[in-house]
């Protein structure tokens, strides 16, 4: 079990915090930016602050999940989180197309407990 203490800059209250530690009960557990905002409520950069903040942890993995235009509901590919942009030409996995331009793609934050999260 890891302890993520909510400081004065991530203002959630007893309750968020509950649902929080219950969707992060579990080691494998992930959340990103929007997923977040709309299950507590919350602005997307509030959001993006706390995942940031929980993804500085060693015990969570962040990952950039990368989309493209071929299909913007599924990850066509993630990378470890903090390393850059993917180089161009990317092969997309999903139309097995050559990428050659970053207008094509777009990406979100993923981050994922490697233990249990309790949020206090
Ligand atoms: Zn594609």
């Amino acid at each position: 079990m890891t302890l993520f203490t909510c400081d004065d800059s991530i203002k959630l209250d007893d309750y968020q915090k509950l649902l929080l530690s219950k969707h992060f009960s579990q080691a494998g557990s992930n959340m990103m930016p929007h997923q977040l905002a709309a299950s507590l409520g919350l602005k997307y950069s509030t959001a993006l602050l706390i995942l940031t903040l929980l993804g500085l942890s060693e015990r969570t993995k962040s990952s950039l999940l990368i989309y493209h235009n071929c299909d913007p509901s599924v990850p066509a590919g993630a990378i470890p989180y903090g390393t850059g942009f993917p180089k161009l030409p990317w092969h997309c996995s999903l139309c097995e197309e050559e990428v050659e331009d970053y207008s094509e793609l777009s990406f979100d934050v993923r981050v994922t407990a490697l233990d249990p999260i309790e949020f206090i």
